[in-house]
């Protein structure tokens, strides 16, 4: 914009006329103030945090209106990322602009069908015996156990569906376990009722604290080192008993929107393994993205979860640019035609 030819490392800077293409993406979250400036050839953009939704649209309806009166066509859709093949359920709002003369992209069709919540109405075409029960392990008659594991997979969807959503915090055994620097955990002790949600069927206490009884809270009443985390009980009630915090991916779903930092405590509960007890791996998380497994992240793990967890799903990046390079080729064809007129 000032004129200038290199950059502050002696980089050659494009000049007006010089750029062909420019892409950018404002990670959406993290950033403070006014953000990121992308130079659009002469003029510039400013694009903002929460850009779709932010005070009514208007940063977006801002952004339309700016490329518009430098002359740009543009256009605007939200996409689903889910709807070219990744596993996951994440919307991109993606703005495409073209220079006057140039043609403007179309947006891809879909290549999967995607609808998440979709997936979850049940259509029940067959409901025998064995889809119901065949999962259930063999008991033998007069058998009062009150919990029994599962002795492999749910064999149909109605049973997948009956086991429930993948475990969180509420599947962990309230145990004393050995830690890894040699200290035991303690058993969380229910010490209050729970006016709320009253006695469980033994009669046993449910509340944590003095608040359980509609009563301020009672700093002695906190417990330190256990293994169901303390602070989940006490403010279950107030927060839809934290669901999913601790929680597992299930097999059968599908990733959340951006997992930017697996922490089971966080907001973004599930991040948890289906199976192995741990964390989700940076590389599966590029998995769930449509990461080539060849693609290498870099720096620390928290740092490539973040590489990972912002980025434009490749897969749907892909696809756009597909639409684009069709633009190219069709002006490409058409200048061919418009020449070959010329000359004959
Ligand atoms: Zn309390």
């Amino acid at each position: 914009m000032d004129g200038k030819e290199l950059t502050y490392k002696g980089q050659h800077l494009p000049q007006k006329g010089e750029v062909e293409f420019i892409t950018g993406g404002p990670p959406c979250q993290g950033f403070s103030a006014t953000v990121i400036t992308i130079d659009l050839d002469f003029s510039y953009w400013r694009m903002y945090r929460n850009f779709v939704s932010f005070k009514r649209s208007m940063i977006l309806k801002l952004t339309l209106r700016c490329l518009l009166r430098m002359g740009y066509q543009c256009t605007f859709a939200v996409m689903q990322a889910g709807s070219y093949g990744v596993p996951q359920t994440r919307r991109r709002a993606i703005i495409l602009a073209a220079a006057p003369g140039e043609k403007l992209p179309l947006y891809p069709e879909p290549t999967h069908v995607f609808s998440p919540r979709a997936c979850q109405l049940t259509v029940m075409v067959d409901d025998k015996v064995r889809d119901a029960l065949s999962d259930l392990p063999e008991i033998k008659n007069g058998a009062k156990v009150e919990e029994i594991s599962y002795s492999g997979e749910a064999l149909s969807h109605f049973q997948r569906k009956l086991r429930g959503p993948g475990a969180d915090w509420r599947d962990l055994p309230n145990i004393v376990v050995r830690l890894s620097d040699g200290n035991y955990s303690k058993l969380l002790k229910y010490t209050h009722d729970d006016i709320k949600n009253g006695q469980s069927s033994n009669g046993a206490l449910r509340g944590v604290c003095s608040c359980a009884n509609r009563k301020a809270c009672d700093p002695t009443d906190r417990q330190f080192n256990t293994l169901i985390p303390w602070c989940l009980p006490h403010t279950g009630n107030r927060h839809n008993h934290w669901s999913g915090l601790y929680g597992r991916l299930e097999w059968d779903g599908f990733f959340s929107t951006t997992i930017t930092n697996p922490e089971p405590m966080g907001k973004q509960g599930r991040v948890l393994h289906p199976q192995q007890n741990r964390l989700v791996s940076v590389r599966e998380c590029a998995r769930s993205q449509g990461f080539p497994d060849s693609y290498k992240f870099f720096g620390t793990i928290l740092d490539r979860h973040r590489q990972v967890g912002q980025c434009c799903s490749p897969p749907l990046a892909e696809a756009i640019g597909m639409e684009i390079k069709k633009c190219l080729a069709q002006k490409e064809k058409d200048t061919v035609k418009h020449i070959f007129q010329i000359v004959s």
